[in-house]
């Protein structure tokens, strides 16, 4: 397939694979660069992060970079940390919360956007979901 991430980045962005499915436009939000070592794969982003477009600016993003010990300066370095959620775009809310990322996502995008990072040393599985895609069941029910 080749291409540079950037030509990746900008394919991603135009996405409407599922458009048809969200309640919103479409508006893809993650963050890479080819240098970072750390991948955080998430959920979905909720209402909150669509309206403003910066992935994990809200609460559960303050956790957990809590947990990490790091700082915003460096969390949104992409040169330093990806952010490549299960779905990228807001799947909408149902009765008991937000829907699940959609499932088209995934599949379509992260192999081809992580065979970008060739210095990846780490990746955090936040959630059900991205335990759930890449650990096919042998995931725990916690963060760790
Ligand atoms: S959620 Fe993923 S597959 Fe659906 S439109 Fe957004 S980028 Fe495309």
């Amino acid at each position: 397939m080749g291409g540079t991430l950037d030509q990746l980045l900008s394919e991603v962005r135009l996405c409407a694979a599922c458009a048809a499915r969200l309640p919103l436009e479409p508006r893809p939000i993650l963050q890479m660069g080819r240098e970072a070592r750390i991948l955080i794969i998430g959920q979905a982003p909720g209402s909150k992060v669509h309206t403003s477009g910066v992935p994990w600016a809200d609460k559960s993003g303050e956790r957990l970079r809590d947990w990490m010990g790091i700082d915003e300066t460096t969390f949104y370095d992409a040169s330093r940390v990806a952010l490549v959620p299960m779905g990228f775009c807001y799947p909408g809310a149902g009765a008991s919360g937000d829907l699940p990322p959609r499932p088209e996502c995934a599949p379509l995008w992260h192999a081809r956007l992580v065979s970008h990072l060739p210095q990846r040393r780490l990746t955090l599985l936040v959630g059900l979901y991205a335990q759930a895609y890449y650990l096919k069941g042998r995931g725990k029910t916690t963060l760790t």
